[in-house]
């Protein structure tokens, strides 16, 4: 596993030249179709930057490093198109995004239904799927992250499936 950290500027062409080297290995990486992958990555920019004002208003030294850590992940993970063996996830109710269970090497993957999301609603769905892949696999205690976040940054969040479920 390969793991740098970028520029802002650079995620585009990264991606797109790690896409090769996995491409060349064999693995399966579906590249977004452009209209999509400019919008994710525009929501990338906003999800970093809702994070960096997160992490400043924060006062917790504890909390303070999760939310650099989660950031980091956003940084770095390549944001893929589902692979056609995860179909039956994103034809699940309301399923925009997921991760793989294998989270330290797990790509973003989004369904196609996330075309019609917002980039603001995209962006913090961002954030939610970064905070499974720093560790958290509960679907409550996620989503509690990323209202967290939200709220620290001062913008008003979108409601998730999970937020009624979870009494949030
Ligand atoms: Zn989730």
């Amino acid at each position: 596993m390969v793991c740098m950290r970028f520029n802002k500027g650079a995620y585009a062409l990264i991606n797109a030249l790690l896409l090769l080297v996995l491409g060349a290995c064999g693995a399966q990486v579906n590249q977004l179709d452009p209209a999509l992958l400019e919008k994710a990555e525009g929501a990338r920019e906003v999800s970093l930057t809702w994070l960096s004002e997160a992490i400043t208003a924060s006062n917790d030294l504890s909390e303070r490093s999760s939310l650099q850590r989660i950031k980091g992940i956003l940084e770095e993970r390549a944001i893929l198109a589902a692979p056609s063996d995860y179909k039956e996830i994103c034809d699940q109710h309301g399923t925009a995004a997921f991760v793989i269970d294998d989270l330290s090497s797990s790509y973003i993957y989004l369904c196609e239904g996330v075309g019609e999301t917002s980039k603001s609603a995209l962006a913090q769905i961002l954030i939610h799927e970064a905070t499974h892949i720093h560790g958290e696999r509960d679907e409550c205690n996620t989503t509690r992250w990323e209202l967290k976040i939200m709220d620290l940054a001062a913008r008003i969040p979108h409601k998730n499936a999970y937020v009624d479920e979870c009494g949030l």
